[in-house]
């Protein structure tokens, strides 16, 4: 009855459900274990009526023409005027992140500003991107007197606090996607379009996997449809010949038989306040040096809603993900021995052909939405070629 399965409804599996659902032909049936779909991108009113993200604010942003071209056929969009801006608290002071010419000259008396600017530029180039681990490495002690304002002030705590773990011991592909700029923007990314789905990223995920060929089915664990043997899926107990795009957590599949892949996890602490404004001037506010929670988001300001009585925030607490019910493996943690237990429970889908791992658990990576969507449709192609 199906001649194709997918495990999960958030961006990667609403997108590849789609592709082969249009383009295929193929009668695709989703699979969604919560009661929703859109994955960790979903949002909804509260019940004041302030649209939140559930799982943490999401900020689309892209340059590929392609995606941003194929995810515009389901939605407007609130783009940004001025792009993201997100600014860390220091002490009490804002200042704009990624460090940035402008950061320079706000903690740095004029002329040592100007000085250290021209270091900047001789050294990398303006307009370059420079990662924090990487600047701290330089032979000049005065770019290094830099390096070492941003490393505590911007990263240490944050990064201790979202990973229980210092930058060095982290992923240098972590702190690197936040480098210091060598230049005057105050964006967060420098990507041509910034902003969300104008009405939400929810009636996104409607209009993607609204399809004549397309069953969604919710509140389903992919583990009590489907089984995986050496050489076989089995769907409901019966050998499954078509495609199975598997989107969920690889060792829950298996039973986590070789050990947990370790995650780390968050608690969202959502705050309704009786005021029209929370009044911290930009949608998220980064918390650099202090407090026990990453950073605070205004969701008014993140998705351009208006006319709402009162303002929701949302402060988040990062913690390690233990498995226990209710938890939620939001970040994968990118080290050799963590991706050599992932290769692990990999091999063992070596054997089947049409069984394809896609997305931030499945592949257990560290992915943006733009580079999913990417990703999600290049499978797409890749399955419909192989039959050609
Ligand atoms: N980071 C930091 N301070 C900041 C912003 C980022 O230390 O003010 C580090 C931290 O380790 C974080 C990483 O850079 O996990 C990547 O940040 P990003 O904002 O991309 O994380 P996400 O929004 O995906 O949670």
């Amino acid at each position: 009855m199906y001649n194709t399965i997918v495990i999960g409804a958030g961006i990667a599996g609403a997108v590849v459900a789609r592709e082969l659902a249009e383009k295929g032909g193929r009668r695709v049936l989703v699979l969604e274990q919560r009661d929703h779909i859109g994955g960790n991108c979903y949002d909804k009113e509260d019940t004041y009526g302030v649209l939140i993200h559930e799982y943490g604010p999401h900020i689309f942003h892209t340059n590929d023409e392609g995606v941003f071209a194929y995810l515009s056929r389901f939605t407007e969009w609130y783009l940004y005027p001025e792009g993201h801006q997100v600014v860390a608290n220091v002490n009490g002071s804002l200042i704009p992140i990624p460090f940035n010419l402008n950061t320079l000259h706000l903690v740095y008396e004029e002329e040592k500003a100007k000085e250290l600017e021209d270091k900047l530029i001789a050294a990398y180039g303006e307009g370059s991107r420079v990662p924090i681990m990487e600047l701290k490495q330089n032979e000049d002690p005065d770019i290094r007197q830099i390096a070492q304002y941003v490393y505590e002030n911007v990263f240490l705590r944050y990064t201790m606090k979202q990973w229980g773990q210092t930058p060095e011991e982290i992923s240098p592909e972590v702190t690197g996607r936040v480098p210091v700029l060598i230049s005057y923007d105050n964006r967060y990314f420098q990507d041509q379009y910034q902003g969300v789905p104008l009405r939400g990223f929810a009636p996104m995920f409607e209009g993607l996997l609204d399809h004549e060929n397309i069953e969604v089915q919710l509140g389903v664990k992919a583990t009590e449809r489907l089984s995986i043997t050496s050489d076989a899926v089995l769907f409901d107990g019966e050998p499954f010949s078509g495609e199975v795009i598997f989107t969920g957590a690889l060792d829950e599949l298996f039973g986590c038989k070789y050990g947990r892949l370790p995650y780390r996890s968050l608690r969202f602490d959502f705050e309704h306040l009786d005021q029209a404004d929370f009044q911290q001037g930009h949608s998220v506010v980064n918390y650099t040096v202090s407090e026990d929670f990453t950073r605070i988001t205004e969701f008014q300001y993140l998705t351009g809603q208006k006319g709402c009585d009162g303002t929701t925030i949302v402060r988040e607490y990062p913690f390690a993900y233990t498995g226990a019910e209710g938890e939620i493996p939001y970040y994968a943690i990118l080290n050799a021995e963590n991706e050599a237990l992932y290769e692990q429970y990999r091999g063992l889908t070596a054997g089947l052909s049409d069984f394809y791992l896609l997305g931030r658990l499945a592949e257990y990576k560290y992915y943006n939405m733009d580079a999913m969507a990417r990703k999600a449709l290049d499978l797409a192609e890749r399955i419909m070629e192989k039959e050609r």
